[in-house]
């Protein structure tokens, strides 16, 4: 086991619960190992180590190795957004004394799930100056953190009888942000009655001013995630486990950008690629579904060729290797009709490859070829890293699907593989410790194939 990874696994996870949190860090981590933007070359050459950005959301390491670029680059591909609620931008609401922050959920949630915890709130708001202010509260010790009500069991007889489902609907899903006791009115004049109305929601809106400097009509152009307020915790008494949010993808994006990190290219370029949006299906510009990933080696091949093609492009790509990482649905003994044990992947069993994602049929899937997996068996095997071959669920179950196809679609070979996952897109999920570590070894044997 690899401790320090771990440790600094979890504190990935705590400054990093946003796509752009995860992309600062990301940056940050690069630039101590020498990495540097791409507007800084005017050339590269072999060795050299560059990262590009799309709008704070998305980032890709490169290093450039020593064969043409056309021959194709190991990829490393994970997401960084996972899901949680969003801030609606008319947000702010007060209803009867209490202000509510109105919430549109991001990705795939059991809605109910989200109620009665702490939460934080994370994110930007930008200006109409352009100034761009960072909001995170609800993390420290000190700060205040926000919640979602639920309705008491004594009450709740009716809401019991409702669909899962159904019984928290999304509209429902507000935060309460703030709370004022309710005045006496009746002997006040129509003035003092005026001066109460929306009494909460002033003070709200007068703290976020002192606070952050921000006005209501600022969350037209701002993005707030709420989050589970916390950190990333041992779980178990043998601390075999990890218990925290967004593990789906950023345990995968994590020991990507560490593996990438530690490992130097030889004779392939090597690339790390941190994607957004594959929570809502990989839309946006930010997404693996854009071209994104082709506008960025195109950005590397203009600087390490002497005449920029587009064929050497189109051959870079589709000679180029990728392991799409994205977690897998861990065996579950409590619901073990769900899988097909011989083919689920069990916590704490390694490295999970899937040949396919989808759902029923492989709807989806971009199905990875024998050859390839092969190639990444014999990898794993030199390198000594477990792993497990798996499929989500039972056939008819459902499924889900990766980002894989969309860097199929270039002709290139990817194997999905990840770290498997229990309760997956729950506020608090969980991971196997071993599982991390070896994915990570995972990831320096894959930044290493010929
Ligand atoms: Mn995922
Ligand atoms: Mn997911």
């Amino acid at each position: 086991m690899n401790e320090q990874l771990i440790v600094d696994y979890k504190n990935f996870l705590n400054n990093g619960k946003t796509e752009r949190e995860c992309v600062e860090q990301i940056i940050k981590m690069a630039g101590k190992k020498g990495y540097k933007d791409i507007s800084k070359f005017k050339k590269l050459s072999p060795g050299d180590k560059v990262y590009i950005t799309k709008m704070n959301k998305a980032v890709a390491l490169f290093e450039i190795g020593f064969e043409p670029i056309e021959k194709g680059m190991n990829i490393l591909c994970a997401h960084i957004d996972s899901p949680r609620l969003d801030a609606k931008q008319n947000p702010l609401y007060e209803k009867d004394c209490i202000t509510y922050m109105n919430t549109h959920y991001y990705g795939g949630i059991k809605k109910y799930q989200w109620t009665t915890i702490p939460l934080a709130i994370h994110g930007v708001v930008v200006k109409k100056d352009g100034k761009t202010v960072n909001v995170v509260i609800g993390e420290n010790n000190d700060e205040p953190v926000f919640c979602i009500s639920d309705i008491l069991p004594h009450l709740a007889q009716d809401q019991m009888k409702e669909k899962a489902s159904d019984f928290i609907k999304g509209e429902d899903l507000d935060v309460i942000m703030g709370s004022v006791s309710p005045a006496n009115t009746e002997n006040l004049t129509k003035e003092e009655k005026k001066e109460l109305k929306e009494k909460s929601k002033k003070t709200v809106l007068a703290l976020l001013k002192e606070m952050y400097g921000i006005e209501e009509k600022d969350f037209e152009s701002a993005e707030l995630e709420i989050v589970p307020a916390g950190k990333a915790r041992d779980m178990g008494l043998d601390r075999s486990m990890i218990l925290g949010y967004g593990q789906d993808d950023r345990s995968c994006a994590y020991s990507s950008v560490a593996a990438m990190l530690e490992m130097h290219a030889g004779k392939r370029t090597t690339c790390c690629l941190c994607v957004d949006k594959e929570e809502i299906g990989s839309v946006g510009a930010t997404g693996m579904a854009s071209n994104l990933l082709e506008n960025m080696t195109a950005e590397i091949i203009a600087l390490t060729e002497a005449n920029y093609s587009e064929l050497t492009l189109r051959r870079c790509l589709s000679n180029s290797y990728m392991l799409s990482s994205d977690v897998n649905a861990a065996y579950d003994p409590m619901n073990a009709g769900l899988y097909d044990k011989e083919n689920a992947s069990l916590l704490g069993g390694g490295v999970t490859f899937q040949k396919y994602t989808g759902s029923r049929g492989k709807s989806g899937a971009s199905d990875a070829n024998p050859e390839f997996i092969a190639k990444v068996r014999a990898a794993m095997y030199d390198s000594n890293v477990t792993y497990q071959m798996a499929e989500l669920g039972k056939v008819d179950q459902g499924g889900g699907g990766t980002i894989a196809y969309h860097a199929a679609k270039y002709g290139m070979n990817v194997l999905d593989g990840g770290v498997a996952v229990l309760s997956m897109h729950a506020p608090w999920e969980i991971t196997s410790k071993e599982d991390i570590s070896q994915m990570y070894e995972c990831c320096k044997a894959f930044l290493g194939l010929n």
